[in-house]
């Protein structure tokens, strides 16, 4: 195995050859987005690129330079698009990067793949690009196999009880919330503000979309849920757990070589 399992730290020698020895590769999909005044813009992009090197280091995978810039955010799962900061890419654009990729990394010599995703928005655009791009290489002879997955739905049942005592608000509402802002404590808490935490109640936002959106439908801060719960050792358990599931997950699937 390589030194590194992060690929832009890899020469391209090792990188070849591991992929060539059928290590699957993870890539890890963000996006840059306002996550309230207490967490970073590219809070996706950490958080998906740690559980993807969670995953690479328990089935001897390769984590893919990650996606950086996401789908366009939500009123109803991310705040929305018109806030400052937030900075995303069009639904073409997210299918046409995700069918590149897959297409690249075939070409690589790869033939399993992880899309893990960190920004709930994406998921169908790279189910598009991937299904485009599995398409095209079959139809070519090609075995690519390839894993679209979201890594909140591996935080198993037991741990949310565990977690949400006064009951789940729901992943879409977690946006800026005790999810994000636990893993972020845990893993990088000097990029956390806690003493900026706004706590209010979740946002109430109708069951639909309008657009051009209202911007008086999202709460102030940004943040769709209160994080005032969070804590590092919140997210020691969501990440051990999440990452453990998830691994046993993409190992069924794709054993180690
Ligand atoms: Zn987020």
């Amino acid at each position: 195995m390589p030194r590194t399992y992060f690929m832009e730290d890899l020469d391209a020698f090792s990188y070849r050859e591991a992929v060539v020895g059928g290590a699957p590769i993870i890539v890890p999909v963000g996006s840059i987005e306002q996550h309230g005044p207490h967490l970073p813009l590219n809070t996706d992009v950490l958080l998906a690129k740690a559980m993807s090197a969670h995953v690479a280091s328990a089935i001897g995978g390769i984590v893919a330079a990650p996606i950086v810039y996401g789908y366009k955010s939500q009123q109803r799962s991310g705040g929305g698009n018109h806030l400052g900061g937030t900075t995303s890419l069009d639904g073409a654009t997210v299918i046409a990067i995700a069918r590149s990729l897959v297409l690249e990394f075939a070409r690589h010599g790869a033939k399993r793949l992880v899309f893990l995703n960190g920004h709930f928005e994406n998921y169908q655009f790279l189910y598009e690009g991937i299904e485009l791009a599995t398409g095209e290489l079959s139809a070519r002879g090609s075995d690519v196999s390839v894993m679209l997955l979201s890594y909140w739905d591996f935080v198993d049942e037991a741990t949310i009880e565990e977690i949400y005592t006064d009951g789940f608000p729901g992943w879409n509402v977690e946006h800026g919330g005790v999810l994000e802002t636990s893993l972020m404590l845990h893993l990088y808490p000097e990029l956390v503000h806690s003493e900026r935490i706004v706590d209010s109640p979740p946002a109430t936002i109708p069951p639909y979309d309008i657009l051009p959106v209202r911007p008086e439908l999202t709460p102030d801060s940004g943040c769709l849920s209160s994080a005032m719960a969070a804590t590092a050792a919140t997210g020691k358990l969501l990440s051990e757990r999440t990452a453990q599931n998830l691994s046993k997950a993409v190992s069924a699937e794709f054993a180690p070589p």
